[in-house]
This record gives structure tokens, sequence and C-alpha cells, in this order.
């Protein structure tokens, strides 16, 4: 019988000591329902942290996106870009409110939408009078996109830019935290992020009525009456007070989490700095990403595997690592919608893969993961 080894997870939830004790607190106190003192000061907290002054703690990031939509006021038909190379829920949330994705490659400099293609669509749309929506732009993998560049681009066009951040929590981008960009941002705490609430997710904004309306519409759209009176639709959309007890002990050590994910890329660097035809996801000059995941590209051309080979040779020692998102505009469910550009996250898509990444990794567990990657080199 042979024994599997312990399985090696790409970034399985880590808590920090004191989520029980504030679950526990919520629950002396009886707030297990929707809202209560912990989702206040979770969104309290966390405004603090990112430094902009209103939130409202979500059931999931994408439930964030989809009240950006609907507080843009974006209609059916309309046209909001995004980025292509992302995880679906960026792209799907356009489409609940009948919108259309259109979508922009990413820059090879960051994995992130690239300005330039970004202010060549905007020009193109303003040519035939037909401005998006909106901008939806993504934190990729932990790292924040050229902001300087892209709020100038979206303020000249006069679009909305609402930052997907969900990946970003942590990151800083020219002195400022991710989530602090555009209209308004979204953070996601579903399990495989930074840090985790099981499932949820917050919208973040300077701008105070915003964040008013998305309780309020996140919250059934009840009128002010004694009775249940509704002149709007609404939704189900806010997070529990036991889920943002979690989140706000995850919160004390998101710091330390991002510290441990750096560790783990500057390992994976070192350790595989020798072999041919690896290259990881570039660093930006404007700020620091939260490490999230380490991505690497692996060229067979120069490695002598290509990275189907290298991700299949891990799952066989039980260790899990996945390929870059499969690019927006190649997904089925999106065929027919426009792209600008799209040959850079193909590429990337074609030789990228996730390396585990969790921050309760050991050094054994990294030594693991580069042996296999070692013995699957067959260069030369
Ligand atoms: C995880 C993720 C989301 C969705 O967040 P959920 O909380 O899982 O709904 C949205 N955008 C990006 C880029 C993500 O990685």
């Amino acid at each position: 019988m042979s024994l599997k080894k312990e399985r090696i997870y790409l970034s399985p939830p880590h808590m920090g000591g004191v989520e029980l004790k504030l679950v526990q607190e919520a629950f002396a106190s009886n707030w297990i329902a929707p809202l209560g003192p912990m989702v206040d000061a979770f969104e309290k907290e966390m405004c603090e942290y990112v430094c902009v002054p209103h939130a409202t703690a979500l059931s999931s990031g994408t439930a964030a996106l989809h009240l950006a939509m609907l507080l843009l006021d974006i209609k059916a038909e309309v046209e909001v870009l995004c980025s292509t190379l992302t995880f679906s829920a960026s792209a799907n949330a356009i489409t609940y409110v009948g919108a259309r994705p259109a979508f922009i490659d990413c820059d090879r400099k960051t994995w992130n939408m690239d300005p330039e293609l970004l202010e060549e669509e905007l020009a193109a749309c303003a040519a035939i009078g037909r401005n998006p929506g909106a901008v939806i732009v993504v934190d990729l993998y932990g790292q924040c996109a050229d902001y300087r560049r892209i709020e100038e681009i979206c303020r000249k066009y006069e679009v909305p830019l609402i930052e997907d951040s969900a990946e970003a929590l942590g990151a800083t981008c020219n002195g400022k935290k991710a989530g602090a960009f555009g209209k308004m941002a979204v953070f996601s705490f579903n399990g495989n992020k930074i840090i985790t609430t099981s499932g949820g997710g917050m919208l973040i904004s300077s701008d105070g009525e915003m964040i008013r309306k998305a309780r309020f519409l996140a919250t059934q759209a009840r009128d002010p009456a004694p009775h249940y009176e509704h002149s709007h639709i609404g939704y189900n959309y806010r997070m529990s007070n036991i889920l943002a007890a979690i989140g706000r002990g995850q919160l004390k050590v998101l710091d330390e989490r991002v510290a441990t994910r750096r560790r783990n890329c500057e390992y994976y660097k070192v350790a595989l700095s020798e072999l041919p035809g690896i290259e990881f996801m570039p660093i930006a000059s404007y700020g620091s990403p939260n490490y999230w995941l380490t991505v690497i590209l692996i060229s067979p051309e120069r490695f002598g595997m290509d990275r189907e080979v290298v991700r299949l040779a891990l799952e066989a020692e039980n260790i899990e690592s996945r390929p870059i998102w499969k690019p927006m505009h190649l997904q089925p469910v999106f065929r027919g919608c426009r792209a600008r550009g799209g040959s850079v996250c193909e590429d990337l898509f074609k030789r990228g893969l996730c390396l585990p990444s969790g921050s309760q990794m050991t050094y054994n567990d990294l030594e693991r993961v580069v042996g296999i990657i070692k013995s699957s080199c067959k260069a030369g």
C-alpha cells in the first residue's frame, strides 16, 4: 500500500487565532442574524485599513460587483469594459444588469489591464459617440493595475472606474492601498483569498451616498415605514454578523499573511532561478503586491516540458497548482463579446501556472513543490 503524501493546496484558509473568540462574542450577544455590531466594526476596521471612509460588508465579492453596476445605473445593452485576464465573476456582474462586457488585454509588464489599449478603446468609443457605462479593472493575483495612468484616462473620457480588488487586499499602488482607486472598489473574503470569512465581500468608496444606497439595495430595499414598503427591487446581499466576526480576526493578521506569502514567492524565486525557461509575474515599480499567489511562466522550448506536464507532475504528488485564469474573451459564455488585443494574456494562459501559495506552507512544503518542478525540467 502506498502512503499518499499530505495534500498541499493552492491557497487554503488560515485562521489567525482570535476569530473563534470573536465568533463566541457574537454568539453570546445573540447577534446571529445578518447585520449587528461585528458587521459595523468590520466595516469600520476595513475603512481604516484601506484609508477610504465608507464600506458595506456583503455576502460575496460578486454581490459587491453587481451592486456597483446597479449604483452606476448601467442599463441593458450598454457596454462595460473589463480586464480579460481575470476570474469570471468580474465579467458576470456586467451581465446581471443586462449590459455587455467588452474585454481589454493586459500589459506584459504588470499582467493587468494595458492603459494604452484602454485609451485606444475609449477613444474609439468616443469617436462613435458610444461611451461605455464603466470600466472594471482587476488587480490580478494581488498586484494593483497602473492606476496613475488608468485614473487619468477614465477621467479624460468621463467613464466611471471600478476597482476589482478581490485578490489584492493588502497591496499598494503609489502609496495608497488597493481598494482606494476609482469610484468604488470590491473585495472578496472567499475561502481562497488572502483573508477569508468563509464567504463574503465588501464594497468600499469615498462616496458615502453610494455606500448608503448599496446598503439599502443589499438589505431588500426596504423603504422607511413601520410595515414593509418597497419602491425599488432589493437584494439579500448583506454579510452575517457571525462571518464579520471571522473577518475582524482575519484583518488583524492580514499584514502577517502578506509577509508570509511574500516569503513563499521569494523562496520560489531563489530556488527556481537556476532553471531555464521559468519567469515570474513581474512586479511593477509603483507599488507592492500582496503576493496572494506566486505565478510562473514555463517556456517549453527552454524548460523542455510544458506547463501541463509540470501541473500533472505536481498533482501526482498530491500538490494542487492551477493554470492562469483563462481569458474571458476565450470563454464560450462570452463568445461574441468584443475584445481589444488578447495575444498577451493568451500567451500567459498557455504558459502560466499558479503555485501553492498558502500562508501556512512550511519550508518542507515549499521544497516538495520545488523538487518536483526541478525534476520536470528536461532542458539541454
Ligand atoms: C474571487 C474573485 C471575485 C469574486 O469574489 P467572490 O467573493 O468569490 O464572489 C471577483 N473578482 C476576482 C478578480 C476574484 O478573484
